[in-house]
């Protein structure tokens, strides 16, 4: 078979290799879909730690795919049966995995970064997965596509349960980017009166409002606060999320929410950034809620399948170019340029 393999910072190489061998108790996908992810982007310009020097490592961890071969131990599954593989194994026994919160689990292993994931044209799903949740039957409705394109969506899902969006609010996404377009998905399930998207891309907000936007602004032509203040008569947003890795994004948040306004602080910042000025006088004297979120759980994963599912959202859109793998450093570049949305890697 065909696999990518990141042999360490801006080095990829595609290998022709045996199938991935299987034991009793794992399964063998043939992948379907990988959608690339700003992880993936990240990992091949700057390392992860659970990859260390001299290890070479399949990445891609929005993966669908249809199971190929089965161990005689695995029950609950058929051949040709289409599967989503949520990213993060839990060890199963900790506070957070018998929380359900297997995004924070401190031993996690995960597909596309300490094992084998989906930018190939198989995957060993080995049994830790299968028994902890991580292979998820998709429904009928869904493509393979769209499949895999629920990991983001559940990493928003999260968010959004971090927020409470309620039926009338104002929701204000500042990053226009694929994961900004599943934060608009969501909250227009959730019912927001209005959705306000800022970014400084054109081109990206102009590819966002399909999703349900009502209102962009582009934040590097005018100032963000006089016009959301305008947009909202001078109230500011019930819920503001900021999908982007902007310190000065985090400061102004602040001033961007409602009185008891609640912020997803959901972009990570970049090692060096990391301390952030926050007038801590507005939390205090408007009674904001600041939270943030990272990944999802498999429940959040299952959730954002069965929105997915309903037809309600748009979620195909997303996918704006489609690579085989022999392409993948162009599909790199596509993710990374910002014109589009996701670049998916397709595998018949
Ligand atoms: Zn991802
Ligand atoms: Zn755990």
């Amino acid at each position: 078979m065909k696999a990518a393999y990141y042999y360490g910072k801006q080095d990829i190489r595609i290998e022709e290799v045996p199938l991935p061998q299987i034991g009793d108790s794992d399964m063998l996908i043939k992948v379907k879909a990988t959608a690339v992810c700003g992880t993936d982007l990240r990992i091949f310009k700057f390392g992860h730690f659970k990859i260390p020097e001299g290890d070479k490592r399949v990445l891609g961890h929005e993966i669908a795919g249809e199971i190929v071969k089965i161990g005689k131990n695995v029950k609950g599954y058929e051949l040709g049966d289409r599967i989503a593989t949520p990213p993060n194994i839990g060890c199963g026994h900790c506070t957070w995995c018998i929380k359900g919160l297997n995004q924070l689990c401190p031993d996690y292993e995960a597909f596309g970064i300490s094992i084998d994931g989906g930018f190939a044209e198989y995957m060993r799903v080995p049994s830790d997965a299968i028994d902890r949740g991580n292979a998820i039957l998709i429904p009928d409705s869904l493509s393979y596509e769209q499949a895999a394109l629920c990991e983001p969506l559940s990493c928003t899902y999260n968010a959004y349960e971090s927020v409470n969006t309620a039926p009338g609010d104002t929701v204000l996404i500042i990053g226009a980017g694929p994961i900004g377009a599943c934060h608009v998905m969501i909250n227009k399930m959730a019912g927001a009166g209005k959705i306000i998207v800022a970014d400084i891309s054109d081109a990206r907000l102009k590819q966002i409002k399909q999703f349900g936007v009502d209102v962009t602004i582009n934040s590097a032509e005018t100032d963000l606060k006089t016009a959301v203040m305008r947009e909202t008569d001078g109230i500011g947003c019930d819920v503001v999320i900021t999908a982007c890795s902007v310190p000065e994004i985090q400061t102004l948040s602040l001033e961007l929410a409602a009185r008891c306004g609640r912020i997803n602080l959901f972009g990570g910042m970049p090692k060096g950034k990391e301390i952030v000025p926050l007038n801590t006088n507005l939390i205090h004297y408007n009674e904001l809620q600041v939270v943030a979120t990272t990944g999802s759980s498999i429940e959040d994963f299952y959730q954002a399948m069965r929105i997915a599912a309903s037809g309600k959202i748009n979620l195909g859109a997303l996918a704006t170019a489609r690579f085989n793998i022999d392409d993948i450093i162009q599909a790199f570049d596509y993710a990374l340029c910002g014109q589009g949305m996701k670049a998916l890697i397709i595998m018949d």
